[in-house]
């Protein structure tokens, strides 16, 4: 996107703080993701929009151009695993990436009230998340405090044609697509995903290669 065709979004671009052209499209907005999840695999990081004047200009307002929804997992923050800065990012996390509705109104307020074009709902290698609730699962244990309600939130993504590592890793990716089929369902995301306006993707982030992959 220009500079110009940018400005024309702003009411008085010549007293407004200038607002950095940020990814408009699902298109564009998922090229960048994909580009700085190129710069941080190669340890080539950019580590951008973190200035004091990025900082100064963000008090006026955000405008972040993706909703990633991820899990809690130490490991896999999506600010660095997609080498993004501040404004960039509206990130929401829960283990194992699971709904609940405070979670649902977290991505709708970024989606309509932000106008953010992308939604990625990002699984990740080895998620402990996932793994707790298949273990739960097969053994018939009930998981501390709230954690029960994590594990019961995954259990329908649970690969039963799979044994042991393989199922885990399975049910890692089975949660993903379960997540984005359900917000893309929901009757407001739908809307726009029929116009063209958002994206709800699926992707997974492996640890030991450090890429993010697209799940289908
Ligand atoms: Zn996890």
């Amino acid at each position: 996107m220009t500079a110009g065709a940018w400005a024309l979004d702003a009411p008085d671009a010549s007293a407004a703080p200038r607002r950095r052209p940020r990814p408009a499209t699902p298109e564009e907005a998922l090229r960048e993701l994909s580009a700085g999840n190129r710069r941080w695999r190669a340890f080539r990081e950019k580590h951008p929009h973190e200035t004091r004047a990025v900082r100064n200009e963000l008090v006026s307002g955000q405008h972040p151009f993706a909703v990633v929804l991820g899990c809690i997992d130490s490991r896999v923050p999506p600010e660095l695993v997609f080498d993004q800065g501040l404004g960039d990012l509206m990130t929401v996390r829960s283990a194992g990436e699971v709904l609940d509705e405070a979670v649902l109104g977290s991505v709708a307020y970024g989606v309509l009230e932000l106008d953010i074009p992308l939604v990625m709902v990002l699984g990740h290698q080895a998620c402990g998340a996932v793994s707790a609730a298949v273990h739960a699962d097969e053994t018939g244990a009930t998981l501390p405090a709230h954690i029960q309600f994590v594990a019961e939130q995954i259990k329908p993504a649970i690969d039963r044609s799979l044994e042991g590592a393989a199922r885990i890793d399975a049910t890692i990716t089975a949660q993903v697509r379960l997540v984005r089929a359900r917000l893309a369902a929901e009757p407001d995301l739908a809307a726009r995903i029929a116009a063209g306006r958002l994206a709800v993707v699926g992707a997974r982030y492996e640890l030991t290669s450090q890429a993010v992959h697209a799940i289908g």
